[in-house]
């Protein structure tokens, strides 16, 4: 079950509230004395995660293993965690001292002791002195520091971070990340934190997880994350990047934007299509009289403090974001190179929608929530389930969802350098991608229209049919 140092395993977690899936077999492992980070969007299941490893929540399939012992019916109190929520959760009619003391008190510890670890925890969140104050009269940050003292004076095993600091302004939550850092090295203890930002993850963790609808997307340290995403989803969420639709024509050479350019990847087979990712750090910029392998046109530049960011057009009709220190004004002709360390090839997760449904009569497939027109299905029936492949960019959508033959909700969008790449939620809670010119906003409501002629439909056979 769980290797020696290993504190937290969770194996095959799913959690379901009502019919929405908020967990899909969530499997990790953490270790002890180690900083973990699970990031994501609103809504991907990270808070889900850590309530399951408090025990506010129970998980509906898998288990929950601390310290070696399954936890799945253990009482939130009896876990060797603890948790600092996003509000602080402090009592406002008690000071300092008594507020990290009361859990202390209930268990009916004596007063000398309360008083060692009350004091000693101060000491440790940097808060000597105010014992006696009003947490009222703190500030964010402060109040912060006593939340976390609160949590750590029970001595857990480990520590539960839910978005801790993003109550606090910016400058707060730079120094107080600063701090969190400091304090997990003082204490030893395992921290598990949550955020949806990229950089406070990024700054404070051994590890990041990545999640995204409930779906564990890649485990890695910061730098593994940055330089080798395992997907288009990873690529776009952590910092900056480049992404193309590309082809990996054998080991070490894959075509995009129109141009062959040497990788170091290998493994992927002949021509097979793919994602590449490239940082905008990682172009390399010159002006055009310096032959590089492309060319193209600056269209804006902007200082950015210490880096130049400027977007490149290509005559093919790709638009790249490219950092340098040096600018290169816009109306500029420029030349760029990519080196194959630059590189990154990931796997596509799908070459094509594949959309399960099932037909109501010869011509209509009830799917994604709505009655969908296809050709004449010989040998189909109604009732038959079917699976329908469609290309991303042959599904249409519609400003006005009424004119839609269901409704769909956008709900990520991913920009590919010469195209936009959406995810779409149908009405049914399945996903349809749709590549498209067209500028839609995260959150859309649109309508979703599929040509018949654009439909590839199989027979599902049912099992032991
Ligand atoms: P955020 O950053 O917005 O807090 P999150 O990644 O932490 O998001 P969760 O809080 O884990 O996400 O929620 C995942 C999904 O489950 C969301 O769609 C949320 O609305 C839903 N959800 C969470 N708790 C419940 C609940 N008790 N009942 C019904 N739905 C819930």
């Amino acid at each position: 079950m769980s290797e020696d140092n290993t504190i937290i395993s969770i194996e095959h977690i799913s959690k379901r509230f009502g019919d929405k899936r908020v967990l899909d077999d969530i499997s990790l492992n953490i270790k002890k004395g180690e900083f973990v980070t699970i990031l994501g969007p609103s809504g991907c299941g990270k808070t889900t995660t850590l309530r399951i490893i408090a025990g506010f929540e129970t998980p509906d399939e898998g288990n929950l293993y601390i310290g070696g012992n399954l936890m799945n019916n253990v009482q939130p109190h009896k876990r060797p965690v603890n948790t600092v929520f996003q509000r602080y959760a402090l009592f406002p009619h008690l000071n300092v001292y008594d507020n990290i003391a009361f859990g202390l008190k209930l268990q009916g510890v004596a007063k000398d002791e309360i008083e060692t670890r009350v004091m000693r925890v101060l000491k440790m969140v940097g808060m000597t002195d105010y014992e006696w104050r009003n947490v009222d009269s703190l500030s964010g940050g402060q109040q912060q520091r006593v939340a976390i003292a609160r949590a750590i004076v029970n001595r857990p095993s480990v520590l539960l971070l839910d978005e801790p600091l993003s109550a606090l302004d910016h400058k707060m939550r730079k120094d107080m990340q600063i701090e969190l850092k400091q304090m997990h090295r003082t204490l030893g203890i395992t921290f598990v934190y949550v955020t949806h930002d990229q950089e406070e993850a990024l700054t404070l963790s051994d590890t990041v997880v990545v999640m995204n609808h409930g779906v564990i997307q890649q485990i890695g340290s910061p730098t593994d994350i940055y330089n080798e995403p395992v997907n288009c989803f990873v690529a776009d969420f952590i910092g900056e990047s480049n992404i193309f639709n590309a082809t990996m024509i054998e080991d070490r050479k894959v075509s995009f934007m129109g141009h062959e350019f040497e990788c170091v990847d290998e493994g992927f087979g002949e021509n097979v299509p793919v994602d590449v990712v490239v940082r905008p750090e990682d172009i390399y910029i010159m002006p055009r009289t310096d032959k590089g392998q492309f060319d193209g046109v600056v269209s804006s530049c902007i200082f950015k403090g210490v880096h130049y960011e400027m977007i490149v057009n290509t005559p093919d009709g790709y638009e790249l974001m490219i950092q340098d220190y040096n600018p290169f004004e816009a109306g500029m002709e420029v030349s760029m190179i990519i080196k194959p360390n630059d590189i990154q090839v990931m796997r596509k997760e799908r070459i094509c929608n594949t959309i399960e449904g099932e037909m109501i009569d010869a011509t209509h497939i009830d799917m994604l929530g709505g009655e969908f027109e296809c050709l004449p299905q010989e040998g189909l029936k109604a009732g038959d389930k079917v699976r329908v492949e469609v290309d991303f960019d042959k599904v249409d959508l519609t400003d006005d969802k009424r004119d839609g033959t269901c409704e769909g909700d956008i709900k990520f969008i991913l920009y590919k350098a010469d195209h936009y790449q959406l995810s779409v939620r149908a009405e049914n809670r399945d996903y349809v991608y749709v590549d498209t010119q067209d500028v839609w906003e995260d959150r859309d409501i649109v309508g979703i229209n599929i040509r018949p002629e654009d439909m590839r439909i199989t027979k599902i056979e049912e099992a032991g049919a």
